[in-house]
């Protein structure tokens, strides 16, 4: 009999103790959640700040915040690549005939596997924007374009994934790159792959990501998810986060052809771009598409940002680990830039 009641007793004292461990630990993850949360804000306003002037390429307010992203990639633990200038790599354009200077930001994760180390994944967000609007700045008038979600926001999620991805390297080696010169034409993307630190069939997947605005905050959508042929493995992550991951409108496809994405895909590299969910351009997208309203305000949907990121980084994890990365669609037109790029 006495030894019933001290199992009844063990029993209960089990109940009581795992009990308060799964709340300790839900405690400890909402905690982890705000911390991300408040970092990923942070990057955001500071970013998307009146001071940055709207990170126009060549402005000394450009270089500050290639800086500042150089520094969270090094606070990440990404490495520099030796023939930069740090984390910085310094790319000189011809814009109106005038010569500008600007720096691409990269480091990268060394992989863990012994084969697929020597494959990349890289990840990619441009970080400048459209500058001052002109004659239109005398007191009271907004004239700076922040780019808060373009791509201010971006570039937030990649220091994210860059410091979630160093948690745990995966097996692959991951390269990070801040662009800078997307708003002329991808100018900086085209550099990095023209001076690219590593052979280019050695990347074998690029996720960029990119975006105007949002009108629906339970989905990403995923230019080029169509012409690339995914396993669901790859979204399964995702889809327990509660997000749904959507192709672009059929309507809004060519804009895979208008971000960096494309020239990595007109190189043969799978690519894809995440951007925030959108069904359609309505007057809560056009309100701040290359608007001085993309601010990084007070009622930004700043637990957006974090899912946004989150599944960023889940992407990037998963494809990083896998044992082999999607490939082009046979009926894609880059599908015979891929074979040829990585059949040399
Ligand atoms: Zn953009």
């Amino acid at each position: 009999m006495m030894k019933v009641v001290w199992l009844k007793i063990l029993f209960v004292l089990y109940t009581v103790f795992s009990l308060a461990i799964s709340c300790v630990s839900e405690n400890q993850t909402s905690a982890v959640r705000k911390q991300e949360k408040n970092e990923l804000m942070a990057h955001l306003r500071f970013l998307a700040s009146d001071e940055l002037m709207g990170r126009k390429v060549g402005t000394t307010e450009a270089h500050i915040a290639a800086r500042y992203i150089a520094e969270q990639f090094r606070a990440a633990g990404l490495q520099p690549f030796e023939t930069f200038n740090d984390y910085l790599q310094p790319v000189e354009f011809l814009i109106d005939n005038k010569e500008v200077s600007c720096q691409n930001v990269a480091g990268f994760i060394k992989g863990t596997h012994r084969q697929l180390k020597n494959e990349y994944v890289l990840l990619c967000a441009h970080y400048d924007h459209l500058g001052v609007q002109h004659g239109k700045n005398h007191s009271g008038e907004d004239s700076v374009y922040n780019g808060a979600r373009d791509n201010a926001m971006g570039t937030a999620a990649l220091i994210y994934a860059a410091k979630e991805l160093s948690k745990f390297p995966p097996n692959r080696s991951v390269i990070f790159v801040a662009t800078t010169g997307e708003e002329e034409g991808m100018l900086g993307a085209r550099y990095f792959m023209e001076h690219c630190p590593v052979a280019l069939q050695q990347i074998v997947f690029v996720l960029n990501n990119d975006g105007g605005g949002f009108n629906d905050t339970t989905q990403i959508r995923v230019g080029g998810k169509n012409q690339i042929e995914f396993l669901s493995q790859f979204w399964n992550p995702v889809i327990n986060l509660g997000v749904a991951c959507l192709p672009y409108p059929k309507e809004l496809a060519y804009l895979y052809e208008k971000g960096d994405n494309i020239v990595f895909a007109e190189n043969g590299i799978p690519s894809v771009t995440i951007s925030p969910g959108f069904d359609r351009i309505d007057d809560e997208i056009l309100k701040y598409v290359h608007q001085t309203a993309d601010e990084a305000t007070d009622d930004f949907d700043y637990s957006y940002l974090l899912k946004f990121s989150q599944v960023y980084a889940l992407l990037a994890q998963e494809i990083s680990n896998a044992q082999s990365v999607p490939f082009w669609k046979k009926e894609s037109e880059y599908y015979r830039r891929g074979v040829k790029l990585y059949s040399n």
